[in-house]
C-alpha cells in the first residue's frame, strides 16, 4: 500500500439516528457503489469503535480530503423532528461516544502531530443557507459539533 501524508483528521457524524446499525451504514455505501468505506473508524452509541479500514487505506470521507485524511465518525448526528416527518441535525453524541472519540483524537494527534483536527463541516462551509434540511446538506452540518473548540490538545 502506498504511504500517504496525513494532513487532516476529520470528524464526522453518520447523519443517521444514533441507533442505526453499522451494517445498515455499510450497506448504504455499497448501494452507492463505493468500494471503500466512508470512515476508518465508526463509533456506535455504546462507545464501541468499529475498525472499518487501516489508516494507510484511503476512504470516502470527504471529497478532496481522502488522500490526505483520516476519517472517524460517530453514529448519529440527526434526530426525528416533533412531527416525525424529517431528520434534523443535532449533536447526539452519548457520553461513551465522546470518550471514545476523544481517545481516538488524542491518539491520532500523537501519531500525526502536524495534522489538523477538524469537523467535516469545517472543510466545506455552507454559504447558501436556504434553511431546508436535505440529505445533501447534512454533510455541511456534519459532525454537528465544534470539533476544534472541543479538542484542545
Ligand atoms: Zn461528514
Amino acid at each position: 500500500m502506498k504511504s500517504r501524508t496525513i494532513k487532516y483528521i476529520v470528524v464526522h457524524c453518520t447523519a443517521t439516528v444514533s441507533t442505526t446499525a453499522v451494517s445498515t451504514i455499510k450497506n448504504g455505501w455499497k448501494a452507492r457503489g463505493w468500494k471503500n468505506p466512508g470512515y476508518h473508524r465508526l463509533i456506535d452509541a455504546q462507545g464501541k469503535a468499529h475498525l472499518l479500514a487501516p489508516y494507510a487505506q484511503v476512504v470516502n470521507g470527504a471529497k478532496g480530503y481522502n488522500q490526505s485524511g483520516i476519517h472517524i465518525a460517530y453514529i448519529g448526528g440527526v434526530v426525528r423532528s416533533m412531527d416525525n416527518r424529517k431528520l434534523v441535525p443535532a449533536d447526539t453524541r452519548t457520553l461513551a461516544q465522546r470518550e471514545t472519540l476523544n481517545t481516538f483524537l488524542r491518539e491520532l494527534h500523537q501519531l500525526y502531530p502536524k495534522a489538523k483536527i477538524v469537523g467535516h463541516r469545517d472543510l466545506s462551509p455552507d454559504l447558501n443557507g436556504d434553511g431546508i434540511i436535505q440529505p445533501g446538506e447534512w454533510t455541511k452540518m456534519c459532525p454537528c459539533y465544534d470539533v476544534k473548540r472541543e479538542f484542545k490538545g
